[in-house]
């Protein structure tokens, strides 16, 4: 899986940050996690284009992680898309889009579809699922993650040779954890020839709140935290009027959740230089960065369960 953020400021942007916007890749789909002013313009500077595009997931309803969809939307048209597109966001996103459509008169050539959701399981496949929760925000805000389930253990080729399994169908059977039964009666279950399974990958886009504790159980051994980093130990009071966290306050949901690394996005405008508030979050979580417009995370597989 790949990450790329394609905004990594918040309320209004700046020539050195855009509006909330990330993207997540994985085995030729694409997702996308808001959709702040100027989106189009950064995803066709990062080179990703939108044939792959499968959903975009709203956080909520405030300008600066909406205001893009609608010229997103638009692009997609005139570039004769007829993939279908699915958005998913809180309730109130489905009048957004359709009044947008309404007053500035455009359809779209592609089969468009919007879901209003509340939290839950919104996206279930046979090898992930995308859930969101309710956050602390100042009005009604989602955060979604991408969990892998977990994949077969590696096939054990000196064991199948040893116990005397033909190569070709009954390997794959074995492989994607079918038991198999051979020409002499034999049964062989999968784990006879399969490593321990290999856990999958999380991913995790939660911005736009304060923090508070079902953030840690979300979040939980995640690969990558992407989370609000909007202010600074300084601004911790006005963070929690707005409905925002500090770097460290998301440091602080890193280190309890476990995760491998935390990705700081919603970086306020006011901060021209983010060395201070950089060294605030990796006091308490030393593997954090503070994301930059256009940058790119791979989240690479995870072999075994002691190698997360
Ligand atoms: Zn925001
Ligand atoms: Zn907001």
């Amino acid at each position: 899986m790949r990450v790329v953020i394609l905004g990594s400021g918040g309320a209004f942007p700046t020539t050195w940050r855009m509006l909330p916007s990330t993207v997540l890749l994985r085995k030729g789909e694409m997702f996308i996690f808001d959709c702040g002013e100027g989106t189009q313009l950064q995803l066709s500077k990062s080179h990703l284009g939108w044939a792959r595009l499968r959903a975009i997931f709203i956080t909520h309803l405030h300008g600066d992680h909406v205001i893009g969809l609608a010229g997103l939307l638009m692009t997609m048209s005139m570039g004769s898309r007829e993939r279908p597109l699915r958005i998913y966001g809180p309730p109130g996103i489905a009048d957004y889009v359709r009044l947008t459509q309404k007053y500035l008169k455009f359809g779209v050539a592609y089969p468009l579809e919007v879901e209003e959701i509340e939290g839950g399981v919104v996206v279930d496949e046979e090898e992930y699922f995308i859930d969101a929760i309710p956050v602390k925000h100042r009005v009604f805000t989602l955060a979604y993650r991408l969990v892998e389930r977990p994949r077969p253990g590696r096939f054990n080729l000196e064991m199948a040779q040893k116990m005397s399994i033909p190569p070709g169908p009954l390997y794959k059977h074995l492989q994607s954890g079918k038991e198999i039964v051979l020409d002499d009666g034999r049964v062989v279950k999968p784990d006879e020839v399969l490593g321990e399974p290999r856990p999958g990958r999380k991913v995790v886009y939660m911005v736009d709140t304060r923090p508070f504790p079902a953030a840690v159980e979300f979040a939980r051994r995640a690969d990558l935290l992407i989370h609000d980093g909007m202010f600074d130990d300084e601004m911790e009071e006005e963070g929690k009027m707005r409905g925002h966290s500090t770097t460290r306050q998301a440091a602080r949901i890193a280190k309890e959740a476990e995760v491998d690394r935390l990705i700081l996005v919603h970086i306020s405008p006011r901060y021209l230089s983010i060395k201070e508030m950089l060294r605030q979050a990796r006091e308490v979580f030393p593997n954090t960065r503070i994301a930059r417009d256009l940058d790119v995370y791979e989240v690479p597989l995870k072999q075994c369960t002691s190698g997360r």
